[in-house]
């Protein structure tokens, strides 16, 4: 699908099974950041909305905890068939308002069906495994232990995987029993609020979902403090991951937090190289770089460095940036113009520092002029003690590093606070096994690109998550733990 030139957005909260403006009629400006152009004014919420939202979830959850898992299940089976509908506008919006090209954002679209498929069946097995007996040493005693819904649970989320953030949170809130709020990331609203459409289409109960656009001190802020939610699901910046759990704290409520990443990819002697300098390229450069697992430093076995180190330069000068619409674009802008000055002033600074600049660095030629673009970089020999090299620069930056033994490139990847992910490349599948073991990381891919099955798990070590999405642990996030002991009645 092309840039449209007139379409109409979604611009309001949805609140209590309704559209509706903010309580103070203020909005937000929402830019194409390929373009710089202005698209639409949302709705700016505030406290008062976030109360609305709240209290109409929490006079839902009543009746929508005593549903079957199987209904819910026909719910979340309905937005399925309601997004496949509009795969084509959901990826339009994700390009439009984020700036991804049209096939990553397809990409997205499909992770957010594949999502709401999978808790739908989850969904369907709990009616059997709501409530499971556990063998206890006394025949006098029967326990069980159920699986209840925790209650409202606020979803807050980031503007760089708009919708499948949204997606790994809400499918399974709403499989559990939950009910939910939403707050999209104040940047990448549009394409959230058709999601929030399609779910508001297929007739779940009033309440059940809400969405409240705004930003994060407005919204988020009064979100994570409401004493009516049970449960905040937190995707972002590790800073605000940790202001939202100590504002959580004053009401103890429950946490998940997914934050940033600083991870490797480590290519040992023996790999082959074609496949090396294709997972390094993705691993750096998909989404423009702003993806937490973004694989920003490269180790490499010292003899392979200067070979790969050329092959990667000549591939990456292939990359074509531009146009999230233009065929053959491969590489979008960064989201807006504050991240476009955080990453142009990483690499300022990392240059100061005394790493080597090899490739990128500036604009790339022939990129619409008001876009806020920058070309995919790499840096060799940057200091460890560089915030290059230490923090997460959530752009298509790569530092490049050579290491002589297995030990010391586990002890180069290890070595930072966080530890979300990892890719191995290498020939000796022993070896992938022993590496994959000794990283701290929750995701280690070995050989291949980086693919999450929502069958299985996501999250980190360290300061990268509290708690673990997708797979059972996604579901487990939103469920309280009931232990109902019984003394048998004597016959
Ligand atoms: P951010 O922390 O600035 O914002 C995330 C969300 O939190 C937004 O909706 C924002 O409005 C809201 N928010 C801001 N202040 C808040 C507050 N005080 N209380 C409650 N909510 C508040 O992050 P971002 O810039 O939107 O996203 C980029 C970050 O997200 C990166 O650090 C990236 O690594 C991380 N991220 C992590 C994962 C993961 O799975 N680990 C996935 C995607 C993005």
């Amino acid at each position: 699908m092309n840039a449209p030139n007139n379409t109409r957005f979604l611009a309001q909260h949805y609140i209590d099974g309704r559209w509706v403006d903010g309580a103070l009629g203020r909005t937000i400006a929402v830019i194409n950041p390929a373009t710089g152009a202005h698209l639409a004014d949302v709705a700016a919420g505030t406290a008062d909305d976030v109360e609305l939202a709240v209290t109409s979830a929490a006079r839902a959850f009543p009746a929508w905890r005593q549903t079957t898992g199987t209904e819910r299940a026909r719910y979340l089976r309905a937005i399925v068939t309601e997004v496949e509908a509009r795969r084509e506008r959901l990826a339009m919006l994700q390009s439009l308002n984020n700036g991804k090209p049209q096939e990553e954002a397809h990409m997205d679209v499909d992770d957010v069906i594949a999502t709401f498929r999978y808790y739908a069946q989850l969904a369907e097995r709990l009616d059997d495994a709501t409530t499971e007996e556990v063998s206890v040493p006394s025949a006098e005693h029967r326990v069980r232990i159920r699986r209840e819904p925790c209650g409202v649970a606020a979803l807050i989320v980031p503007w760089n995987f708009p919708m499948v953030t949204t997606a790994w949170k809400l499918a399974p809130a709403l499989a559990a029993g939950c009910t939910v709020v939403l707050k999209p990331s104040e940047i990448t609203p549009l394409p959230e609020l058709e999601l929030a459409s399609a779910i508001a289409s297929v007739g779940m109960p009033a309440g059940v979902f809400n969405a409240v656009t705004g930003t994060g001190a407005d919204v988020g802020a009064p979100l994570v403090a409401h004493p009516g939610v049970a449960k905040v699901s937190f995707t972002g910046s590790t800073g605000v991951g940790q202001t939202v759990m100590k504002t959580a704290s004053d009401t103890l409520k429950g946490v998940s937090l997914e934050l940033g990443g600083k991870s490797s990819i480590m290519v040992f002697d023996d790999a082959d190289l074609d496949l090396a300098v294709e997972l390094v390229e993705a691993g750096g450069f998909f989404n423009s770089g702003q993806m937490c697992s973004a694989t920003s430093r490269v180790l490499v076995a010292r003899e392979l460095a200067p070979t790969l180190l050329a092959r990667l330069v000549k591939r990456v000068g292939q990359i074509v940036v531009g146009d999230p619409f233009a065929s053959g674009v491969q590489m979008g802008p960064l989201v807006n113009r504050a991240q476009l000055e955080r990453v142009r002033g990483h690499i300022e600074q990392g240059i100061a520092d005394g790493a080597r600049l090899i490739t990128g660095g500036g604009r790339p030629a022939g990129v619409p002029e008001q876009g806020f673009f920058i070309a995919p970089t790499i840096f060799a020999n940057v200091p460890s003690t560089s915030a290059l090299w230490r923090d997460e620069i959530f752009g298509p930056v790569l530092c490049f590093r050579e290491f002589d033994t297995e030990q010391e490139a586990v002890e180069l990847a290890n070595d930072s606070e966080y530890g979300l992910v990892a890719t191995v490349v290498t020939a000796d599948e022993a070896r992938g096994e022993r590496v994959a073991r000794a990283l701290e990381a929750g995701v280690v891919w070995v050989n291949a690109p980086q693919l999450i099955y929502p069958q299985t798990s996501w999250g980190g070590y360290k300061r990268s998550s509290i708690g673990r999405e997708l797979g059972p642990f996604g579901l487990a996030a939103f469920q309280e733990i009931k232990q109902v002991l019984t003394r048998r009645q004597a016959n």
